[in-house]
């Protein structure tokens, strides 16, 4: 049976319908599970934290691979669903929780000493999830800010999402996401998804990207706090020059004091802040720290 007829079967015998303010839209394509699957390269060591498994056709995959398979679903239905599903599968815990309320550092924490007290040791730690759309910048961000021990994220986000994340900082695409997604981690586009991959269809194209998080950041930062409240002010008005948008928020005292730090980052005097790498912010910060 193909995922298509499996879904379509799991749907009709439990009578639902998919609640598009959770963000469901089940995948329907076995080459694009297989494509997940692929990137998520599991060894049979790693523990895997699933966001939003819904009927479990990910799940399915990753509980054949996987250490264990934990998965955080906010729906009841689908709670019952999978575990129901799943019932024979010993490495699999079911959180009926908001992902973005779950102290997924504990969880980790957690299931590493459960994991050594039965004399395993965990491999890598990765997240893999077709994530609810709706929610998926705030949830990708929770992953990166909150330092989870993770080595990776394997996910399915809107296309116009995926290419902010996946940008160069400074290039067209970027936005003040971009930034974090660089500082934190190593981004890389796996795959492009058409609408027809699932039912419902969604109204927008998606992406499956892979952020390796990086052990240590990027680069070396006095204050995150500071850095990311500037890149934030400047994307918020990123049609106006960097001077302005230090001037419109008091970052500065005067239009000199912008130019002449400008200047010393070898900066012209008319640049947009949305042009500037993750480098020429971390300079711009510390020489406004130390004025
Ligand atoms: N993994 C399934 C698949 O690929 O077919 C379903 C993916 S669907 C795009 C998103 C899933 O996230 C749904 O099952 C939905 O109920 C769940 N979800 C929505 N909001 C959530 C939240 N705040 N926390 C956890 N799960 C959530």
């Amino acid at each position: 049976m193909n995922i298509l007829e499996e879904t379509k079967l799991i749907l009709k015998k439990y009578k639902i319908e998919a609640n598009k303010n959770l963000g469901q839209n089940f995948l329907i394509s076995d080459e694009v599970v297989d494509g997940i699957i692929e990137a998520a390269d599991i060894t049979s060591n790693d523990l895997v934290i699933e966001i939003g498994p819904g009927l479990g056709v990910l799940t399915n995959r990753l509980l054949d691979n996987a250490y264990k398979v934990i998965a955080v679903e906010l729906d009841e239905r689908m709670v019952k669903i999978i575990s129901e599903r799943f019932i024979l599968s010993k490495n699999l815990e079911i959180i009926n929780q908001d992902i973005l309320k779950v102290d997924l550092n504990k969880v980790i924490e957690d299931n590493k000493e459960q994991a050594e007290s039965d004399g395993i040791e965990i491999g890598k730690v990765k997240i893999v999830a077709n994530l609810p759309y709706y929610i998926s910048t705030p949830i990708i961000m929770k992953l990166l800010e909150e330092r989870l021990k993770i080595d990776s994220i394997i996910v399915m986000v809107q296309k116009e999402v995926a290419d902010r994340l996946i940008a160069e900082p400074g290039t067209k695409k970027s936005g003040a996401i971009t930034y974090a997604v660089d500082y934190f981690s190593q981004a890389s586009d796996i795959l492009k998804v058409e609408k027809e991959c699932f039912i419902p269809s969604p109204k927008v194209e998606s992406k499956v990207i892979k952020l390796e998080v990086r052990k240590e950041p990027k680069i070396l930062v006095e204050n995150e706090k500071i850095l990311f409240d500037i890149i934030k002010k400047v994307f918020s008005q990123r049609r106006k020059t960097l001077v302005n948008v230090l001037l419109n928020y008091n970052i500065v005292e005067s239009k000199e004091h912008a130019i002449k730090i400008l200047k010393e980052i070898g900066l012209k005097e008319d640049v947009r802040g949305e042009t500037l790498t993750l480098e020429q912010y971390e300079t711009l910060c510390r020489k406004m720290v130390k004025l």
